[in-house]
């Protein structure tokens, strides 16, 4: 089993990140390090976009964040049709880490707003699938 069970839809079945789908089993939101020059990723890389290294450790992504950006999507690409409205944010965290994901649903849109505290959670899906999403810390 691999990356073919992240996501509400599954764009790639292989990764060479595929270890993140494993991570989150554990409730841990990972993203990767550059051993050579310290750039960290989210999504996570497997390969340096800075300094072209392909030494990458993972980091696991804690504590409280600040939401930065929202927004709510009305429409809904293809295989997400059933789930709007949804909420879409990013996140940043102390290390300076941006996360990108759906906002917890069950918190009111009218409280969600920039500057609020946030943390990761990862999502079972069911059917083996799994997710992460923003929530209030
Ligand atoms: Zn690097």
């Amino acid at each position: 089993m691999g990356f073919e069970q992240f996501g509400i839809v599954s764009f790639t079945s292989a990764t060479k990140a595929e270890q993140f789908v494993e991570f989150l089993k554990s409730n841990e939101l990972r993203g990767t390090v550059c051993l050579d020059c310290g750039a960290k990723f989210f999504p996570p890389r497997t390969d340096c976009c800075y300094c072209l290294s392909d030494r990458m450790d993972w980091f696991t992504i804690s504590g409280e964040g600040r939401l930065v950006s929202f927004t709510t999507a009305m429409f809904a690409p293809a295989g997400f049709e059933k789930d709007v409205p949804y909420t879409l944010g990013v996140a940043e965290f102390a290390d300076g880490t941006k996360v990108f994901g759906r906002v917890d649903r069950s918190i009111p849109q009218e409280q969600i707003k920039v500057g609020m505290a946030m943390k990761t959670r990862a999502v079972d899906l069911g059917e083996g699938r799994l997710t992460y999403e923003l929530v209030a810390a």
